[in-house]
């Protein structure tokens, strides 16, 4: 596999591929690629192991997973160190991660075990029991921005309903994937769980090769090729992609508190996050205000490698990703926006993958940063007149993922109920109470995760019918 030029933190040999720490530009280690010429025997091997692991009850293959949480626990520290250096973001998140990846197993079992119990429907005449199959071999593939929670969150339901599993993690971090399902495999059987890397080549093998649901996350143009790609055999497929999430901002909001989470909403994880804050639409009553305090709180926050303590915001992930922000804050600044503090474009960026916290005003619709996701470090700042203005700005996007609106509760909550997001937050982020899914509308997905009918889509429904004659 060719080395990129372009972008430095892959280097890809024919067999090897070498994850870059993105703080130090230093290699993090390196991990055989799997050539995809043995993506098709893999695929028969995990058919043939679905046959057994399909076959155990879902109480089976709870417990198997579940014996896997106090070795995952007790490696959770290591694992959640080597997240941040092959990703960037700081060490407490990290370790964060891998310990919810691993304490939060038996949680995420025992409620996929409840959305999967057969339910049964019932009118004068008939009973039928709607009953939630596995599909037989499913494809996982994932991001680099939540390393270990999007691997979680596809393989746990796919394997839980009885299917066999061939997961790709991002060629950026396949090292912390490697150890997580290293864990997991101590315990599960052969072949039920199986790693593939390697970068797009190897993620279009595995959509092309015979399995029955491709689970990806991803990006939005990803996302569509796969689309099109499963089309021809009829297979499923679950697409968690991008965002462009607007933050609306209401006259009477409390300036302070969405000021403070348009900060934190911006800038975490180096806004490399699928339902960051990209858009803010903020009442000219107070916008002022806003902006100013929105820039307090960024330049309180602290930027550096993700191993030093008291960092809150590390680099981004490669030179690619951070070129992509850096064009379209050039872009909007020729275009008339207004730095109010952070960077211009590219003399002003920073040192190798780090970026200042950015806040611009003065931004609209005519400029990119306001259309394509950045997923970077840049919060966007533009001034309203109405509530009219602010929702018809707000639903002006491809996208679909979360947004949240800021205001009187009844205002606000009025004000949710005119978005196009699949998730809206009143007064917070887009999380929902237990059991809600992680749902996108319009081009930011396509099926979702999460909760009894999330859970249901890693199956195939039947249902079995008969007379309630002789009941
Ligand atoms: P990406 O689409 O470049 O890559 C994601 C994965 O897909 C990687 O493993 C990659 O190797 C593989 N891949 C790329 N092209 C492919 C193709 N044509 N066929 C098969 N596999 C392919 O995305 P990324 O840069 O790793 O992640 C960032 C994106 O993910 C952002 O757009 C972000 O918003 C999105 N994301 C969405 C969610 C969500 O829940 N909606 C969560 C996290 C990230």
């Amino acid at each position: 596999m060719p080395t990129s030029p372009s972008d430095p933190s892959l280097a890809l040999t024919p067999q090897t591929l070498v994850s870059i720490d993105p703080a130090t530009g230093e290699p993090v280690g390196e991990i055989l690629v799997t050539p995809e010429d043995h993506i098709p025997q893999m695929v028969r091997d995990a058919r043939i192991a679905q046959r057994s692991w399909g076959a155990m009850t879902m109480e089976q293959r709870g417990d198997i997973l579940k014996s896997a949480v106090p070795h995952l626990v007790e490696q959770a520290q290591r694992i959640g160190e080597l997240l941040t250096r092959e990703m960037g973001k700081p060490r407490a998140m990290g370790i964060g991660e891998a310990t919810y990846c691993a304490k939060g197993i038996p949680e995420e079992v025992d409620s996929i075990a409840e959305a999967l119990e057969p339910e049964i429907l019932e009118d004068d005449a008939l009973r039928t029991t709607m009953r939630f199959d596995p599909y037989g071999v499913v494809a996982a593939i994932t991001p680099w921005n939540f390393p270990l929670l999007m691997v979680f969150q596809s393989v746990i339901p796919a394997l839980m309903a009885g299917n066999t599993v061939l997961l790709k993690p991002s060629e950026e971090t396949p090292l912390v994937a490697r150890e997580w399902v290293a864990g997991l495999n101590e315990f599960l059987p052969p072949n039920v769980l199986q790693l593939v890397i390697g970068d797009e080549r190897q993620g279009k093998a595995l959509v092309e090769a015979p399995i029955d649901l491709v689970v990806f996350t991803g990006s939005r143009e990803a996302g569509k090729h796969i689309l099109r790609e499963a089309s021809g055999g009829l297979k499923r497929v679950i697409l968690e992609l991008g965002g462009k999430d607007p933050m609306i901002v209401l006259g009477d909001a409390d300036v302070d508190a969405a000021a403070a989470f348009a900060a934190r909403n911006s800038f975490r994880n180096t806004g490399q996050v699928c339902v960051s804050t990209e858009r803010i639409y903020v009442d000219e009553s107070i916008a002022d205000a806003f902006t100013e305090k929105l820039a307090e709180k960024a330049a309180a926050m602290k930027v550096g490698p993700g191993m030093e303590s008291g960092v809150e915001i590390g680099p981004m992930i490669n030179r690619r990703q951070k070129d992509h922000v850096v064009d379209q804050v050039e872009a909007s600044v020729r275009e008339g926006a207004r730095v109010i503090m952070g960077c211009h474009g590219p003399d002003d960026a920073g040192d190798g993958n780090f970026l200042p916290l950015t806040v611009l005003a003065d931004v609209d619709h005519d400029m990119e940063i306001m259309r394509e996701e950045t997923f970077g470090p840049v919060a966007c700042v533009m001034s309203v007149r109405s509530d009219d203005e602010a929702v018809r700005l707000a639903n002006d996007t491809r996208f679909g993922l979360a947004a949240c609106v800021w205001g009187e509760s009844s205002h606000a909550e009025e004000i949710a109920g005119r978005l196009t997001a699949g998730m809206i937050g009143v007064n917070q982020g887009c999380g929902g109470a237990e059991g809600s899914p992680w749902v996108g509308a319009r081009e930011s997905g396509f099926g979702w995760h999460g909760g009894r009918y999330g859970h249901r889509q890693f199956c195939q429904v039947r249902t079995i019918s008969r007379s309630r004659k002789n009941d």
